[in-house]
């Protein structure tokens, strides 16, 4: 049983409920975490609103980004143990819950140089007056996490936050809290000052939605679905707090007919079953001009067939999904494109010795997917690929926009001015040419156009979303 922090104390929950924690590759208990109550998100936005003038209100930026640099190094030196808990907690494969951890580490050091370099601004105006824009902590920042790259979202929306001064709050999923509350021992140990960091674990309906709903903090970092995203927006709206959402994508791989093959194919296959699809940067729709369709795709299906799902241990291409209402999700999906008659052109293999009990999918290629299907528009957060064919740029961009959502995308080809009209026509935060940025790059802002939400998370842009301004007029005649 691991307990919650909340200012410098590791508590359990108010009233002493828990809940369990259940490995996604087999199905099995294996611990438990609080099942925290709005008394003990309560608690913990006092602690962090303590914070802000006591010892960590008191630090001055240089000082915060150094004990951000030993966090840093604190979870460098955790690596492995970190790793095994995250992918336990998670089914990852194990060398993808490394490379996690390492992000995480990544988050804490680029924010700690981040700590005291995003300065203010002096501003002409009437004469014999001077004029300052200092940049200050929003004040009490909560931030709600989801279940698919658990330590790295952490070190994405509470790094910058903290480098920025603010006394945070965060929830992680119900389903994977147990990294998050090894990284605060972890951070304190480095001399993160009680109440910087506070951790609620339980529930989205009890803990998620008192802590978004509570009137003492003054920003939400929100990753997860629309339908919650929009509770997260109506919360925010009653407090007239700012909000930062990320609420996923079903973002195109767009191919023309002058792709370099050798190597578009592994990169495309790999951003849809890296993670089991459970990305929301995954590349869930291959756009490929249809001179080129049906040998492309076949060369993609070969590359897709290869695929191999297992436990953590196996540490093959991708592990189970995260729970049984995932599994049954992403399945319902396959199994309704099936009965639609949409042809599946590969499937992947689960490891003859996954445990029956863990909840894999066999990955799966389908195509030509009509463009109306559910396939075509809706985010699976699984691992399955959308084929579909283009015609021409017009054709390519208006098929690339014609879903709801607008996170990331992608162009191939060899032709550079089509490389940037594509590029610049297509809705997204993100759009990678001849390349697919899924994971890591803690250095690129990145966040939503549409229904995938807005703000910016990521780069020097994330200190501006958890910063605000003062401006000082000063007359001295
Ligand atoms: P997912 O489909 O990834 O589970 P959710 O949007 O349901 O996406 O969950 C993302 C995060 O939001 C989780 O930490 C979850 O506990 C939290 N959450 C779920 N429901 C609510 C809610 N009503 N209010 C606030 N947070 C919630």
């Amino acid at each position: 049983m691991k307990n919650m922090l909340i200012g410098d104390q590791w508590v359990g929950a108010s009233d002493g409920r828990t809940l369990s924690v259940v490995s996604p590759s087999n199905g099995q208990a294996f611990d438990e975490i609080p099942r925290g109550t709005a008394h003990d998100v309560d608690r913990a936005v006092q602690a962090a609103r303590a914070s802000l003038t006591g010892p960590w209100g008191q630090l001055n930026a240089m000082e915060r980004g150094r004990i951000m640099m030993r966090i840093a190094q604190k979870v460098l030196d955790h690596e492995e143990e970190l790793a095994q808990i995250e992918a336990k907690d998670t089914g990852k494969p194990l060398s993808t819950a490394r490379n996690d951890i390492k992000v995480l580490a990544r988050y804490f050091e680029f924010y700690a140089g981040g700590a005291d370099k995003l300065h203010g601004e002096t501003i002409p105006f009437l004469n014999g007056h001077q004029v300052s824009l200092l940049r200050e902590p929003l004040g009490v920042t909560a931030h709600i996490i989801p279940w698919n790259y658990p330590a790295q979202m952490l070190g994405r929306t509470v790094a910058p936050a903290l480098a920025m001064g603010n006394g945070t709050v965060l929830k992680p999923a119900e389903d994977t809290s147990l990294s998050a509350l090894r990284f605060a021992e972890l951070a304190l140990e480095a001399g993160l000052p009680a109440g910087a960091l506070n951790i609620v674990t339980g529930l989205g309906e009890e803990v998620g939605a008192a802590l978004s709903g509570h009137p003492g903090i003054d920003f939400i970092s929100f990753t997860g679905s629309n339908e919650v995203g929009t509770l997260i927006q109506q919360a925010a709206a009653k407090n007239a707090v700012k909000c930062v959402l990320e609420l996923g994508g079903k973002s195109p791989q767009i191919v023309f007919d002058d792709v370099d093959v050798e190597r578009a194919v592994p990169i495309i296959v790999r951003a849809i079953v890296q993670n089991a699809g459970q990305t929301c940067t995954a590349g869930s729709r291959l756009l490929v001009q249809r001179s080129i369709y049906d040998t492309f795709v076949k060369r993609v299906a070969e590359a897709f067939a290869k695929v191999r799902v297992g436990t953590p241990e196996m540490d093959l291409d991708c592990g189970p999904v995260m729970n049984p209402a995932q599994h049954k999700r992403v399945q319902r999906y396959i199994d309704q494109a099936r009965e639609q008659g949409i042809p599946v052109l590969a499937e992947g293999q689960i490891a003859a010795d996954a445990p029956t009990t863990g909840h894999f999918v066999k990955p799966t290629l389908f195509g030509p997917v009509p463009r109306t299907a559910a396939l075509a528009c809706e985010e699976v957060f699984g691992p399955v690929l959308a084929a579909m064919p283009f015609e021409d740029e017009a054709d390519a961009i208006a098929l690339a926009n014609g879903t709801e959502y607008g996170l990331l995308a992608a162009v191939w080809t060899e032709n550079a001015g089509r490389l940037h009209r594509v590029a610049k026509s297509v809705k997204a935060g993100q759009v990678f040419m001849n390349c697919y940025g899924a994971g890591g790059g803690v250095e690129l802002p990145f966040g939503g156009t549409k229904r995938s939400g807005h703000g910016r998370e990521k780069g020097f842009l994330a200190l501006e979303e958890v910063s605000t301004t003062k401006t000082l007029v000063h007359y001295h005649g």
